[in-house]
């Protein structure tokens, strides 16, 4: 990043996730006004996401935003704990009773990130959606945003890459992603005319990968299998093999049979891959959120981490426009710092299930080794 930055330069964030929008806010709340830009076309519009749960850690962040009114049971609903198979055919359950950030909540994601982005606008923050824009470098030390919505261009001293795992800043300018495990999560959303009462999410480890569970706001089951992404080739939208695999389960079949789910659509196909950029930033730019990083869903990291990087990104950005590079580097150091950290973490978790270690799926978890990526 350059250091010959007015301090009134403008920031813009391409993003408006959890990250975009925390960056934002943080932004708003040093006294600036940033821009918040979203690629929104009409399939991820009516793409229901997959409803992820917000861990209890994430709550003294929210705080730190403003936005813990955001969060409560007449939107979303509380998780108390988590169930899991993993190391053991048994069941065991971990309350967040006592946790010192007391419960998790599982999130109706759309919900929360309309709720981010209204409470974003009311606060002075600009949100932009189009379908398609154009990010190019100025002539000056800035950059171009053409929205073709409108046909207008938008001029940013300093660009807030919050893209999601798209990183379409780090994309531009030329900066690859290492990608350390390639994870595929094949999904379903189901509904029930009598919802389970157990609000803990459910972890059910198997040969094939791992299955999670969920209840969402309203009753909705998401059902879940993390596994290689090619186990799924030729079969992603087959409720059938679906149903077949669910089938096989202990645990989480138990669950669907007892609340009588039943699937309303075929399932879907998300990445869910280990990964972090090369280059966390560069000139005149940086990169927060899942367009930096990106976690094991395992982890229930995702979302808190979105919105701490966020938060972490626009201080950087704040005091980098006031000629401290420091809060930059450091940012970016974190960013590397808590990765590395995180799949050190992983490994340990993955390596407790020794069950099926012939299995493809838990071989190449034990190998995989954080000096080595694809990219
Ligand atoms: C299957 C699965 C399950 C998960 N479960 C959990 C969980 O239980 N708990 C948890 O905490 N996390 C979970 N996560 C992770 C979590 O979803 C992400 O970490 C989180 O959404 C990251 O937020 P973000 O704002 O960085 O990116 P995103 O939420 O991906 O937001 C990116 C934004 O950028 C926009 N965009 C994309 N491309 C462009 C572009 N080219 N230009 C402009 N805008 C663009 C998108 O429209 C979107 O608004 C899960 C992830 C997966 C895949």
């Amino acid at each position: 990043m350059s250091s010959d930055f007015e301090a009134n330069g403008r920031v813009v964030i391409i993003g408006g996730g959890p990250a975009g929008l925390a960056a934002g806010i943080a932004l708003a709340q040093l006294g600036r006004r940033p821009i918040v830009i979203s690629r929104i076309d009409q399939a991820s519009r009516s793409r229901p996401k997959i409803g992820e749960s917000l861990a209890p850690r994430a709550w003294p962040i929210l705080q730190r935003l403003g936005i813990e009114h955001l969060i409560d049971d007449r939107r979303h609903l509380q998780s108390p704990g988590t169930l899991s198979s993993w190391g053991h055919a048994g069941l065991a359950s971990e309350d967040f009773l006592f946790h010192a950030n007391g419960l998790g909540w599982h999130l109706d994601r759309n919900r929360f990130e309309t709720e981010l982005r209204e409470f974003a606008e009311s606060i002075g923050i600009q949100a932009i959606e189009s379908t398609k824009f154009r990010i190019e470098r100025a002539e000056s030390n800035g950059w171009n945003i053409g929205l073709e919505s409108t046909g207008k261009t938008i001029f940013a001293d300093i660009l807030i890459d919050a893209s999601g795992r798209s990183a379409a800043v780090a994309q531009y300018e030329g900066v690859r992603r290492k990608v350390y495990d390639r994870l595929a999560a094949w999904y379903a959303f189901l509904e029930s005319p009598t919802p389970i009462e157990d609000a803990r999410a459910m972890v059910e480890a198997r040969p094939e990968g791992w299955w999670y569970s969920a209840l969402l706001p309203g009753g909705r089951l998401v059902v879940a299998l993390f596994c290689d992404p090619a186990r799924l080739a030729g079969m992603n939208r087959s409720m059938e093999k679906w149903q077949d695999s669910l089938a096989e389960t202990q645990w989480t079949r138990q669950r669907v049979a007892d609340g009588r789910y039943q699937a309303t659509e075929p399932p879907r196909v998300a990445a869910a891959d280990s990964s972090i950029l090369e280059r966390i930033g560069g000139s005149n730019w940086v990169a927060c959120g899942d367009a930096a990083a990106c976690y094991d869903p395992l982890s229930s990291h995702g979302i808190a981490t979105a919105l701490a990087s966020g938060m972490d990104a626009a201080s950087a950005v704040h005091a980098a426009l006031g000629g401290d590079l420091e809060p930059f580097e450091r940012y970016v150091d974190r960013v590397s710092r808590s990765f590395s950290y995180y799949f050190s973490m992983r490994a340990e978790v993955y390596a407790q299930e020794k069950r099926w270690s012939d299995s493809p799926f838990w071989a190449a978890r034990s190998r995989i080794d954080f000096e080595e990526s694809t990219c």
